[in-house]
């Protein structure tokens, strides 16, 4: 069977929704699957309805310490990274946090639209109501700009992640003709700041069964002469690490992409798209 080499998101025991996901657990299954390197990216949320689910201060040592002792026990490479909650207002914790620990990677991610979590089944509904679609989408990505311009993040999570519970709300699919305008110029500013964007398999695992962000939109990252990508299963449960990573790469390459990117002390790292995947026997 096919593998990614590598996994970029992936949330361990610290984040309180994978509660029960221990390194130890993930590094079983990287052994079993013949994955290479897992990067951790806890959340760190600083506030709102979801500020609970985040690492806490006194945590974060000893959540370093445990990938890095780790790393000593096994040939999977094993680094420290954060997802972090953009949510406009006070930085000052993003920012102490960023600049004490050395961290290999760090994801800037937007799921609170002002009281809105797109991600939540329950809190994600007000966001589409009584609106169409295309101002939605609009304050999205003007919070996803942004993020971007805050100049704190490697790279920038599941660009479309308001899709999530879309069918909920709308019977009909979004149209990308119909959002696509903002989504460019969250596109180029990410291309002004040099970053690059993630795909996002846990879509693949959601209800509409597509990934984040759809392909269209990685075409458009591709059109912007943005070179950085990089693939992560968004895993919240050991058995989900490296989920249809081998699938999206295969997208990329078909898009045009040249590489998938890793990170080693916040040093974009660019590898040849065909170097990612590689066939193991017993995965
Ligand atoms: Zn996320
Ligand atoms: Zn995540």
């Amino acid at each position: 069977m096919k593998v990614a080499r590598f996994d970029y998101h992936v949330h361990e025991s610290r984040s309180r929704d994978a509660r029960e996901s221990t390194i130890p657990l993930y590094i079983e299954v990287a052994e079993s699957k013949g994955i290479e390197e897992i990067c951790f990216t806890t959340h760190l949320i600083t506030s709102g309805p979801d500020v609970n689910l985040g690492i806490r201060d006194h945590e974060i040592g000893g959540y370093i310490n445990e990938i890095l002792e780790l790393n000593e026990t096994t040939e999977v490479h094993l680094k420290p990274g954060l997802e972090v909650d953009y949510i406009r207002g006070d930085q000052s914790r993003v920012e102490r946090v960023l600049d004490e620990y050395n961290w290999d990677f760090i994801l800037g991610s937007v799921h609170l639209v002002g009281e809105w979590d797109v991600g939540s089944r329950k809190r994600s509904s007000g966001f589409f109501d009584g609106r169409p679609l295309v101002e939605a989408t609009s304050e999205y990505y003007y919070l996803y700009i942004e993020a971007i311009e805050t100049g704190y993040f490697d790279m920038m999570s599941h660009p479309d992640y308001w899709r999530r519970y879309l069918h909920k709300m709308h019977a009909e699919a979004a149209h990308w003709g119909d959002y696509s305008d903002t989504c460019i110029e969250a596109i180029d500013t990410l291309k002004s700041y040099d970053m690059g964007v993630e795909v996002n398999t846990s879509g693949r695992r959601h209800e509409h069964e597509v990934q984040y962000p759809i392909r269209d939109f990685m075409v458009a990252v591709h059109d912007a002469g943005i070179v950085k990508v990089n693939i992560g299963s968004d895993s919240h449960l050991p058995e989900h690490l490296g989920f249809w990573l081998p699938e999206a790469v295969e997208m990329l390459k078909g898009i045009g992409f040249k590489y998938i990117t890793s990170f080693s002390g916040r040093k974009a790292i660019m590898n040849p798209i065909d170097s990612v995947v590689r066939t193991v026997k017993n995965g």
